[in-house]
């Protein structure tokens, strides 16, 4: 699953309208992405990434983009706070349907160096609600 959203990306490009963009760096894997949302109302109407990096950062930079496309900014906080659990490794998260295909990163738990490979993504999709709202 992992693998298959690294070589075959979803939504990774260029937005030509962006309500926010968001560049973030991982310094300790070399990971980069920008992410650009556009917003209609409370939700995240659209949103596209591109960079480079890990296997699992781009992997979980296009698994992000699917699920949160379209959720409101209460939801997405959700989902965010969820995946979080999970990569501290609350088994608990594992079993929440709400994760979608992230819970494919349960295994990413186990190894702390490359959490925050699969966090980089929602970092920078926290900034870019924050820039919105400010
Ligand atoms: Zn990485």
């Amino acid at each position: 699953m992992i693998l298959d959203h690294y070589r075959r990306p979803r939504n990774k490009g260029i937005l030509d309208k962006a309500d926010a963009s968001v560049e973030m760096k991982n310094p300790l894997c070399g990971d980069e992405i920008t992410l650009q949302v556009s917003f209609e109302g409370d939700s995240v109407c659209d949103l596209r990434f591109s960079g480079r990096g890990c296997s699992i950062s781009q992997a979980s930079a296009s698994m992000m983009t699917q699920l949160v496309k379209g959720k409101s900014t209460e939801e997405i906080g959700a989902i965010r706070k969820q995946f979080r659990e999970l990569m501290l490794g609350n088994t608990a998260a594992v079993d929440d349907a709400h994760l979608g295909s992230l819970r494919a990163f349960s295994g990413v738990a186990r190894f702390p160096a490359r959490v925050k490979c699969a966090l980089l993504a929602w970092s920078a999709l926290e900034s870019a609600l924050a820039e919105r709202t400010s």
